[in-house]
């Protein structure tokens, strides 16, 4: 690995569970893939070769860590910021301290913002270098955000890309942009769904989605307790 050495990023985007960030990242690099992730591709496929993995068992894995496990670290802290007015202040305040208060957080050094929505003020989280993401509290980063498409539109046009992803803004809400590093992370605090008001601190976290923690979702009441509600 003496080779990954020399190759000093221009900015400490390293992550222990993202090695594709070790390069210099002044250049484009979504072209060729990085030498550690070839590696990781060439090692997948001689353990499927060698039928020791199965590989629909590892995409299982990550599927979990990617829609199940992380985010419900993350949906744990927003719905205690939801029904503790006190905690949402400590978690605004000081983010890493908060989030440690239920446990989760993890390496030192890790900044964790919290940015919450307003009905004016919708915020979207990015990595435009690559990929940090807020993995102690919402595990690891979904596909389309470590694309170059995201990373690039996410900051010249937000309001098209929460369009596509099915999030219409109206034109008087402020959409600001937070550009992640390893140092700092943000995780988005979202709106509390209106009707939402007897449901328990459990109930609210089964309804926050890892989509908007990142926010490029709403959080909506789910169907079966919104008895004739809104889409
Ligand atoms: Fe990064």
């Amino acid at each position: 690995m003496a080779a990954r050495a020399m190759h000093k990023p221009a900015h400490s985007h390293q992550d222990d569970r993202e090695q594709d960030h070790e390069h210099d990242h002044e250049h484009e690099h979504t072209l060729v893939p990085s030498d550690p992730a070839l590696r990781v591709k060439s090692l997948e496929s001689l353990l499927v070769e060698k039928g020791l993995v199965d590989p629909a068992a590892l995409d299982a894995l990550i599927d979990a860590y990617e829609h199940k496990i992380g985010p419900r670290n993350g949906a744990q802290v927003v719905a205690r910021a939801w029904v503790d007015p006190g905690y949402k202040q400590r978690l605004l305040a000081n983010g890493t301290a908060a989030i440690a208060e239920l446990g989760f957080g993890g390496r030192g050094g890790d900044h964790l913002v919290v940015v919450e929505n307003t009905p004016r003020v919708h915020n979207l989280i990015v990595c435009t270098l690559c990929s940090c993401y807020p993995w102690a509290v919402l595990g690891l980063p979904p596909v389309w955000y470590k694309s170059a498409a995201y990373r690039s539109r996410a900051v010249i046009d937000p309001r098209g890309v929460l369009r596509e992803f099915g999030l219409e803004l109206a034109d008087d809400v402020e959409i600001r942009v937070w550009d992640s590093t390893a140092e700092l992370r943000y995780l988005v605090l979202p709106q509390r769904p209106a009707g939402s008001e007897k449901l328990s601190e459990a109930e609210l976290a089964a309804l926050l989605t890892r989509d908007a923690m990142i926010g490029v979702a709403k959080v909506t009441l789910a169907q079966s307790t919104q008895p004739g509600g809104r889409a």
